[in-house]
């Protein structure tokens, strides 16, 4: 049957779909475990200090598997001593090893590289060109399969397998109705990603250490390829915007690309590939992933802070900075609260500007707290668990107020034996 004839699955669907499902170290991934959040370093692999110290970073911000590039023979030594670092600091991250070109032969020469990743990760387009294309690519199956490491077949439009696209517009050219260039483009990239996954089986690996992506940076396309990809194989998928760009603009797109996909079942691992700004933190993308997947009620990560954008009624600025405060304190405050309180990241917490929506928002949350808008009496009701307990008023409010949040932690959410 022609690639061409598959058709994507109905819009809407709002459940999973079926997947096999991929053990990467201690995280599963696909079927029903969670969607998982992934990262990347930005660091000189080689530099096994800053590199650690970014991962460690990146971890503890909440990835659940963090990509290295391992790109050269320094990058592939270092991976080992990364590692061990890592563990020292007691950060049991599973590290994924990007490989493009030369991955065949660092893995070869470096088996403590191979041993210390939990997955590898490789373009079809980039493994080699010509005849030395299956061979390298054979070799890299052959060390997964030796060293039992999944693999993500990860092709991009910006590197995509010219031999599968020509082969692809070859076919187009000879329908009676060809298809415009994009719809090809999106076909090969789907092509390639499947016929690398039936290869690398065919040459050993199993069904259950694959996962694939097909990363684009259009929106439109990205959700079109995912879809298609999606009904034609039931390995579990990455998804991620590629080069989603800086800022709003790489969030908004990482986020409607992802939502709609997530919305539908599809996805199973995600990634948001933001360009930080300039001195900006490489943790950003963790968190932005985080909150696409808390705010659509996937998974629950952190406590949540409603608050309202404010308006006319609030004329100073002591409530942006009580929201943002909150805000910056409860997810300061995850790695000990993960430890010790069971079940936290389900708190929310409403920060409101005045008595229109306050005291009806702060109700529905755990703690809410209804500041005085411009014009309203100096008081600031708070509600816990829709009930008011206490007004607050004067100079110290915010210092109260984070002490009634971290006194409702302490007794609502106890750490549970075993
Ligand atoms: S709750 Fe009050 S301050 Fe906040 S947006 Fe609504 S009217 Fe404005």
């Amino acid at each position: 049957m022609s690639a061409f004839l598959s058709s994507a699955p109905p819009a809407g669907a709002g459940l999973r779909r079926k997947t096999r499902q991929v053990r990467i170290g201690r995280v599963q991934v696909g079927s029903d475990a969670p969607v998982v959040v992934q990262s990347m370093t930005n660091t000189d692999t080689a530099d096994v200090t800053a590199t650690t110290r970014q991962i460690a970073e990146l971890a503890r911000a909440g990835s659940e598997l963090v990509r290295v590039t391992v790109n050269n023979e320094a990058a592939a030594r270092a991976v080992p001593h990364i590692r061990e670092r890592l563990l020292m600091l007691n950060v049991d991250v599973p590290l994924v090893g990007d490989f493009h070109y030369n991955g065949h032969k660092l893995l070869g020469d470096h088996p403590a590289c191979a041993e210390a990743l939990a997955k590898l990760r490789i373009n079809p387009g980039n493994v080699g060109a010509g005849s030395r294309r299956d061979d390298q690519f054979a070799a890299i199956v052959e060390i997964a399969c030796r060293y039992d490491k999944p693999v993500r077949i990860g092709v991009n439009w910006g590197s995509l397998d010219q031999s599968v696209l020509a082969r692809i517009m070859d076919q187009n050219a000879r329908l009676e109705e060809p298809r415009d260039a994009g719809a090809v483009m999106r076909e090969a990239l789907v092509v390639s990603a499947l016929e690398s996954a039936a290869q690398a089986e065919a040459y050993g690996l199993a069904g259950d250490r694959i996962i694939l992506s097909a990363k684009v940076s259009s929106v439109q396309d990205l959700i079109a390829v995912y879809r298609d990809l999606s009904a034609r194989c039931d390995y579990p998928l990455h998804l991620g915007l590629t080069e989603a760009g800086m800022g709003s603009k790489g969030i908004v797109g990482s986020t409607a690309a992802l939502a709609v996909l997530l919305q539908q079942g599809i996805g199973d691992t995600i990634r948001v590939s933001l360009t930080p700004e300039p001195g900006g933190r490489r943790t950003d993308e963790v968190v932005v992933a985080q909150e696409i997947l808390q705010t659509m009620g996937l998974r629950a990560f952190t406590p949540m802070v409603i608050a309202c954008p404010g308006c006319g009624r609030t004329t100073s600025t002591f409530f942006q900075e009580l929201a943002s405060g909150i805000q910056t304190y409860v997810r300061e405050q995850m790695p000990v609260w993960r430890e010790h309180h069971d079940g936290v990241e389900n708190l929310t917490v409403a920060v409101m500007g005045c008595v229109v929506n306050g005291p009806g928002e702060s109700k529905h949350a755990n703690i809410g707290i209804s500041l005085p808008g411009t014009g309203e009496s100096p008081s600031a009701p708070v509600f816990v668990d829709g009930v008011k307990t206490v007004t607050l008023r004067g100079a110290d409010i915010a210092t109260e107020f984070r002490a009634i949040v971290d006194d409702y932690v302490a007794n609502k959410y106890p750490k549970k034996a075993g």
